[in-house]
């Protein structure tokens, strides 16, 4: 048995456009809320549309309050933005920033970095995808991570390096259309990769609690084996955190398993 301080592993649903409207969002919640039992050990983080926050936010219990983007100014001429302030007053303890469709509408690293600076100055935690649309076979997609993670972290201080949860999403395995699933081997080895990357900007003090965590077509059935043989630290959960019954499995199973 580990008797030093257990880390809180982290599962996160993040609801895209969905669902279509205020009532099913809560009902969604509620529903998300009634399934979650003794739950010690795994922080649940759920990010619905920004229009369903304040809502959903009256009924929190057990689940943390996340946003799905932010903008970096805290006011002003910016139209169809939400600001971190904004979020931060209605509750928001988590937001999700560089996603791949955000990235595949135009979103650059140098933007995201704004982003991540913004959101830690107001101490909600940022967390952070990065990730490659496709494997090559002369594994130029190292470099390709490597790049996103150099320009989005790029003078974030060495003493809040940890509190950026870092989502490690192939953009190939993401969504409806995903070519597959990664596998645990793949998951495992690219957040050692990250991790040596991190260590030599940040310095290995500063990452030993860093989170590394693992989106793209997670589900019950593939959960065990993302943190038993990948080590993830939790996941980013897309299509199964709008079944509540499938998400709650994931916490679940995330929860009992012990490192
Ligand atoms: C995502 O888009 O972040 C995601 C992980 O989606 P899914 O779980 O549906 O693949």
């Amino acid at each position: 048995m580990n008797k030093g301080k257990i880390e809180k592993k982290i599962v996160i649903g993040n609801w895209k456009m969905n669902p279509s409207n205020n009532k099913e969002a809560l009902k969604l919640f509620t529903s998300i809320s009634k399934l979650i039992l003794n739950i010690k050990n795994t922080q649940i983080v759920v990010c619905p549309p920004v229009l369903y926050i304040e809502n959903i936010n009256k009924n929190l219990k057990k689940i943390s309050l996340g946003a799905q983007d932010a903008f970096w100014g805290d006011v002003g001429a910016f139209t169809g933005q939400v600001s971190v302030k904004m979020l931060f007053s209605a509750g928001v303890k988590y937001i999700i920033l560089g996603h791949s469709e955000k990235r595949a509408q135009g979103e650059e690293n140098s933007e995201i970095n704004k982003k991540i600076k913004a959101v830690l100055s107001l101490g909600i935690t940022p967390v952070v995808c990065f990730g490659e649309n496709n494997r090559d076979e002369s594994h130029e997609y190292l470099n390709f991570v490597k790049v996103q993670i150099e320009e989005g972290l790029n003078g974030i201080s060495k003493n809040l390096i940890s509190k950026i949860v870092i989502a490690y999403e192939p953009v190939w395995a993401i969504g409806k259309s995903a070519l597959r699933e990664a596998t645990p081997e793949e998951f495992r080895e690219m957040s050692i990769f990250i991790k040596k990357i991190l260590n030599d900007k940040f310095g290995a003090k500063n990452i030993v609690n860093i989170k590394i965590i693992y989106g793209g077509s997670v589900h019950p059935e593939n959960t065990l084996s993302f943190l038993e043989e990948g080590k993830a630290d939790g996941f980013l959960v897309g299509r199964d955190s709008l079944d509540a019954k499938k998400f709650i499995e994931i916490v679940n199973i995330t929860e009992n398993e012990i490192n």
